[in-house]
């Protein structure tokens, strides 16, 4: 059930990243600039809270990893675990505690409630026929294993799922499997697993979500959450075969290890432990008190392993509180195509912060206002300018810049004494204060994209009371009324700073400086208070700069980048056509193929493609129209030795005849290539068969 009184605690998670790779726009908007914001605006709403974060390191994507750079799978989680948790830091998501799953209370933490769950008679023991690769000499787990999908027939699903038609497979299912490690056959061997029944959590899941979340869940979870259900549950194992993990806590399961969608949502708690051992705190409510709000910030790809098989395992444990929402993301697209770690289409948040440093919010806010919360989204490097340049340049930077440079100017940097309030101020001031429980409102919601735009317009209004009042004009005329005008113009700046720290965390503190907004003002509900933020004669601090202007020449460089990943991508994933159709070998024997030498070319006249040849085939000196303008000029292929189909119908080519046809084939990046004899004593008119 959704609680309705306000929770004692709030337990935030964020999932954790998997270490066989950096970090990329897509989690950071899916998953952590949601949380982050969440969990700020909890901390500035004076809320207890505790933000648990930390590395995935098992599974069996980290041993082949490993096998196939040839190190051991700790050198692999320790580099990408220094790499996630360094850009974690620099980009300002503020964990409370950012753990890793090799950590020895993680094994701890996950053996004991494995072992919790056995002793209660909550799994079935089974001895199973898994797929082998005799080759590799090991059992294959689902992720390595394709083949056709049993249901839709999509010719590459997974042994874990069809990404077709997002079934849920087993391995076992699909039609000629093979193995992705040695690309055998795999064979069928037999195994003991454990697994937990999850039909038998139908009933309690079904009432839990489908009855209980009906209304506060995010429509795309509930919907996932009921098709899952809807399909019926099965049996899932919670242990594999692997030599990197966990180790299974119990006797006869030597070479087993803990299935890594077992082990990682426990990591949740080991850190949580771990938090609470270092700051002298006890981690028991944070987990099991009915009055502490547990909130898991995931992708969609996630809501399976959150909403149906952790709370299960919750619920078999008994001693857990379950989550109060799970608000998965959609998926974020880069420039119109999926993002992929493996195809390296994306923005890697390390990059990132080496070519646009001390840019942090500026990411966090382009991802905040595209979020993709309720439908896959697009990220677009001119989106980003766009955001940046009409949005934090243009309204709030310009808003603030004016408030401290025209009180620097006018009152030496000290907020004025207002003179007197018209109606106008007072509007304006009591719409300053609808501010916080407007934002609010959409926060608790979970609707961070509505409330970045409800940011930007505390600070529209600013702006806007700024260009009706002309101060600028008035300093001359009527000073009095210029006091009443910046002093209301400073107390929404300061708000700004305050609402704005969610969102914007180093600009907020850059803005703070500059006000030296005062600590016991430094509050969410502050704002809203029938109170000054900014009392006269306070002095503010030095003015500067909330952001730059970013020019088309940066984007230009970044999109560069991409383009240069396409042409890779391109080259090495490219599909070659399919066979052909075999022919006799009298089919191939009508072909007159000569070697020959080009003696002249030129551009034929208003084609792009074409240039006509004058080639000695030995037989003759013919007209051959060849479309390779685009690959050659004239001048470079005078005296070639190319291949020549001297029988070939003749053509007409744009009223020029052809007497034959060049043999070409192309590279990597489709330029055209000669084919030509390997030996330059070959005369023209030697056959070729
Ligand atoms: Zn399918």
């Amino acid at each position: 059930m959704a609680q309705s009184k306000s929770p004692s605690r709030y337990t935030i998670t964020a999932a954790l990243p998997y270490t066989n790779g950096p970090l990329h726009i897509g989690h950071l908007a899916g998953v952590y600039v949601p949380a982050d914001i969440y969990v700020r605006y909890l901390r500035a709403k004076g809320r207890e809270v505790v933000f648990i974060g930390g590395s995935d390191e098992h599974g069996v994507a980290i041993s082949m990893k490993a096998k196939k750079d040839g190190v051991t799978p700790k050198e692999v989680i320790d580099k990408y675990h220094g790499i996630i948790q360094r850009s974690f830091v620099e980009f300002g998501i503020s964990f409370d505690n950012y753990s890793r799953t090799s950590a020895p209370v993680h094994h701890r933490t996950a053996s004991d409630f494995f072992r919790k769950l056995y002793d209660q008679g909550d799994f079935i023991e089974e001895e199973t026929q898994q797929l082998y690769d005799e080759k590799a000499d090991q059992f294959l787990a689902d992720r390595f294993v394709v083949g056709s999908c049993p249901k839709c027939g999509h010719p590459e699903a997974y042994g874990d799922q069809c990404e077709n038609c997002g079934s849920s497979l087993n391995a076992t299912d699909l039609i000629e499997p093979r193995s992705t490690i040695s690309g055998t056959v795999p064979t069928l061997k037999k195994t003991k697993h454990w697994f937990l029944p999850l039909e038998r959590y139908e009933a309690f899941l079904r009432t839990w979500i489908l009855e209980g979340h009906r209304a506060d869940w995010k429509p795309n979870v509930y919907g996932q959450c009921k098709s899952w259900l809807d399909d019926g549950l099965k049996p899932r194992a919670v242990t594999r075969d692997l030599d990197w993990g966990i180790p299974v806590p119990v006797e006869g399961a030597e070479g087993k290890v803990l299935y890594v969608w077992f082990d990682a949502p426990i990591g949740y708690i080991s850190s949580t432990v771990e938090w609470a051992k270092r700051e002298g705190k006890d981690w028991e409510p944070y987990w099991k008190d009915r009055d502490t709000k547990l909130v898991h910030f995931i992708g969609k790809d996630n809501i399976v392993f959150h909403c149906i098989i952790f709370p299960s395992m919750l619920k078999a444990h008994g001693d857990f509180i379950l989550p109060d929402n799970v608000p998965a993301n959609e998926f974020l697209n880069l420039e119109g195509n999926k993002l992929s770690t493996s195809k390296n289409w994306a923005v890697w948040l390390h990059e990132y912060l080496l070519e646009f440093p001390q840019m942090q919010d500026v990411l966090r806010y382009t991802l905040t206002a595209n979020a993709p919360e309720t439908k896959d989204n697009d990220f677009t490097w001119k989106d980003f300018q766009a955001r940046n340049n009409n949005e934090l340049v243009a309204i709030l930077g310009n808003f603030i810049n004016r408030v401290g440079v025209l009180t620097e100017k006018y009152y030496q940097g000290r907020v004025p004494e207002p003179d007197g309030l018209r109606p106008v101020d007072l509007q304006t001031l009591a719409a300053l204060r609808d501010f916080p429980a407007t934002l609010a409102d959409s926060l608790e919601r979970y609707r961070f994209r509505e409330g970045s735009q409800q940011l930007m317009n505390l600070a529209r209004l600013g702006n806007k009371y700024l260009a009706d009042e002309e101060p600028w004009k008035l300093i001359k005329t009527e000073p009095e009324r210029v006091r009443t005008v910046m002093y209301v113009a400073l107390q929404i700046a300061a708000a700004l700073a305050v609402l704005g720290e969610p969102f914007l965390p180093f600009t907020s503190k850059k803005l703070k400086a500059i006000l030296q907004l005062p600590h016991d003002r430094d509050d969410w509900d502050g704002v809203g208070r029938e109170r000054e933020l900014l009392p006269a004669g306070h002095a503010l601090g030095k003015n500067e700069l909330l952001f730059r202007k970013i020019e088309d020449s940066e984007i230009q460089k970044q999109l560069d980048k991409l383009e240069a990943t396409k042409k890779t991508n391109a080259q090495t994933t490219r599909s070659l056509p399919l066979e052909k159709q075999a022919i006799s070998y009298d089919d191939f024997a009508k072909m007159d193929m000569r070697v020959g030498t080009i003696l002249e070319a030129e551009k034929m006249p208003k084609a792009n493609k074409l240039l006509v040849l004058k080639v000695d085939t030995g037989l003759d000196v013919r007209t051959i129209v060849s479309g390779i303008a685009e690959s050659f000029s004239p001048e470079d292929i005078l005296g070639k030795k190319v291949t020549v189909l001297v029988n070939l119908a003749p053509r007409n080519l744009r009223g020029v005849e052809s007497q034959g046809m060049i043999l070409m084939t192309q590279d990597g990046e489709g330029k055209l290539v000669f084919l030509n004899p390997d030996n330059d004593q070959v005369e023209n008119g030697e056959t070729i068969n």
